[in-house]
């Protein structure tokens, strides 16, 4: 029987140590009080200006140098197993609050260690939880979109980190996801007022374009470019990206 390769299954703990002392170093314990269950916890996060930018994807995914923050943007209740990303974790109302309560319901073993350094396999996992109590609480569009672009961004991360033998790595699994970001975004432009999870008409054009265009729709991605290109509002930086997005689509 060979070996098996970091990134593949049963292999969760391969290099865990050294990214442990690196991640260390940027994030600290944040406290949450549980807006279902009032549970006080700590979960992990950036301390503030310790992240070393490294660029920034097609789609607006920011990287780093010092940090797979991605991993660390899902906030999950250790008690009730409500589980949301960072910016959405408190913006929750009575009725959804209800709904959450009656159907989360938590089975032994089914969670793992959330708030301490994260696997991408955990993070994964979370993920998937947030996505469900997004579904459950009939969140906005805009919602799922996100948690659907930071799964693609995950996936990614993951399968450049040697992920090659997991199934979940695969390109192909990445795509679903911004398919489905970008299923949701369409839903989301239709019945949601800007800005959208905080982004301008623009650039939100924008990111619909880089999506369109990583799923194979070059003819709807230049649809979105010229909106892009059309606004005289439009920040230098979006600009110049969709301008460079515009000629990959040529
Ligand atoms: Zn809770």
């Amino acid at each position: 029987m060979r070996t098996k390769l970091p990134g593949e299954p049963g292999v969760k703990n391969a290099g865990r140590t050294d990214e442990k002392t690196a991640e260390a170093e940027v994030l600290m314990d944040k406290k949450y009080q549980c807006p279902i269950c009032r549970t006080d916890f700590s979960s992990k996060g950036l301390k503030q200006g310790k992240a070393v930018n490294a660029g920034v994807d097609i789609d607006l995914f920011v990287r780093y140098k010092n940090i797979d923050a991605v991993k660390y943007r899902v906030i999950s209740c250790p008690k009730c197993g409500y589980t949301a990303m960072d910016t959405d974790f408190m913006m929750i109302n009575k009725h959804e609050a209800v709904a959450l309560k009656k159907q989360l319901i938590l089975k032994a073993g089914d969670l793992y260690e959330a708030n301490d350094f994260r696997s991408f396999e955990e993070a994964l996992a979370l993920y998937r939880s947030a996505l469900r109590c997004s579904l459950i609480k009939q969140g906005k569009y805009s919602e799922r979109a996100n948690i659907a672009l930071n799964t693609a961004w995950l996936l990614r991360k993951w399968r450049e980190k040697g992920g090659i033998y997991n199934v979940q790595t695969e390109p192909e699994n990445e795509k679903k996801y911004l398919n489905h970001a970008l299923k949701n975004f369409k839903e989301a432009e239709k019945l949601e007022s800007f800005p959208i999870r905080n982004m301008s008409p623009v650039t939100f054009s924008y990111l619909m374009a880089a999506l369109c265009y990583e799923t194979g729709s070059n003819k709807e991605a230049y649809a979105y470019l010229i909106k892009v290109l059309s606004d005289n509002q439009a920040e230098k930086r979006i600009r110049i990206m969709a301008e460079e997005l515009k000629e990959k689509i040529r």
